[in-house]
């Protein structure tokens, strides 16, 4: 039997991969659901593609989405929404009991606790597609649980400047990443590092760790996607060539580990770096560091104020380097509120945005 896949925020950067994936693997997987934002045109282009396929244009409002989930109950969904508006469908793939291969981190920053314990409560199982996770989840189920997590980092394309040369970067320059290509929000994320503090936080709450276990290390290739160390002290990688479509086939055959058509790994001109990351270059990693350490509803006002910040910056109101200034701002407040439902993360997430605003305004 096929499995039959939804695949949200199917017009972006891993909902093109994802569905690449599955039409390489047609006979094992078909699609039953596919969702956008406001790419109309994209979205009847993808009907055409698949046409026994429901799909939803989320618009203004994601309640036929939500909807859809819970009617059509898909035995994995994709979720590879960008931002924050990937966690509501996140929790519908749940109530729905399908298990959720999850690109959107938003999700596990802004609700960690709560959606895993939820996914366990319905026996579902959320399997990670972030590449870094997805690399340290199949270690894991390979080796023993490990002593510490490193998570490998690009450095994005501002490794080389100075503070005060980054005092200057355009938009423009931020989008221009050296090894991957994805959507604006996670690529600005690269580049001021926020995308790594991200995954510190999703990292802890995904496989139990506290922040202090987590390491981050700079690999400009993004060809060892992270690594884990045990007890013995040895150290075990995971290596690809860096393309989203490895981790979402995995996710696609979890539990199994299927064979893949795609480009393998050539070593035989292959120089692998690793340095130190600079944090006060980046100040986005020590902040999630600290968030994540705090837990409670810090990690989702890290997440908000981050969005706010780099929607700002993209709109040229502020600096790049003024958005970890304004992330450390709203992390003053105090968001040690421990929560045990949708609705406390929901009013944080909007209590931080609204604190980060105020912040730009005074900025502008
Ligand atoms: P993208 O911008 O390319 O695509 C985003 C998709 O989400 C689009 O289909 C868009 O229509 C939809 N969308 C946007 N806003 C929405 C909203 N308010 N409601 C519903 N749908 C909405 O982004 P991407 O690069 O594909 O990233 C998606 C997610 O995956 C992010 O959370 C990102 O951090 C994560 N991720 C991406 C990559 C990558 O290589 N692109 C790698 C790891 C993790
Ligand atoms: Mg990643």
């Amino acid at each position: 039997m096929k499995k039959r896949i939804a695949v949200l925020g199917a017009t972006g950067s891993i909902g093109k991969s994802s569905l690449d994936v599955i039409e390489r693997e047609s006979e094992k997987f078909s699609v039953v659901l596919l969702s956008a934002h406001s790419s109309r045109s994209q979205l009847e282009q993808l009907k055409k593609q698949w046409p026994s396929a429901v799909c939803v244009l989320t618009g203004e409002s994601s309640q036929t989405l939500l909807d859809a989930i819970k009617d059509l109950q898909p035995d994995i969904i994709i979720n590879g929404i960008s931002g924050s508006a990937g966690l509501e469908p996140s929790f519908a793939a749940i109530e729905a009991g399908s298990n959720l291969a999850l690109a959107n981190k938003e999700t596990i920053v802004m609700a960690g606790k709560l959606i895993l314990s939820l996914a366990k409560e319905k026996n579902v199982k959320i399997i990670p597609v972030d590449s870094e996770h997805s690399a340290i989840f199949h270690l894991i189920e390979a080796h023993n649980a490990p002593e510490e997590i490193i998570l490998t980092a690009s450095g994005g394309p501002f490794r080389k400047l100075s503070l005060k040369e980054m005092e200057k970067v355009t938009a423009q320059d931020a989008l221009s990443h050296p090894t991957w290509k994805m959507g604006q929000k996670i690529t600005i994320d690269s580049a001021s590092m926020a995308n790594k503090g991200l995954e510190i936080i999703e990292a802890c709450y995904f496989f139990n760790m506290p922040a202090e276990k987590i390491k981050v290390v700079i690999h400009p290739q993004s060809i060892v996607h992270s690594m884990i160390r045990l007890s013995n002290g040895a150290f075990y990688a995971q290596l690809s060539k860096p393309d989203m479509r490895h981790p979402i086939h995995d996710a696609l055959h979890w539990p199994q580990a299927a064979r893949n058509n795609l480009d393998i790994l050539n070593f035989d001109s292959l120089t692998l770096e690793f340095e130190k990351p600079c944090l006060e270059k980046f100040p986005m990693l020590g902040l999630a560091w600290k968030a994540a350490e705090k837990g409670g509803l810090y990690t989702c006002a890290y997440n908000a104020a981050n969005e706010e910040a780099v929607a700002a910056f993209l709109q040229q109101k502020i600096r790049f380097t003024d958005i970890p200034v304004i992330t450390c701002s709203v992390l003053e407040k105090n968001w040690s509120l421990h929560y045990s439902d949708k609705e406390t993360i929901l009013k944080a997430d909007s209590d931080a945005r609204l604190e980060a605003v105020k912040i730009i305004k005074k900025m502008a």
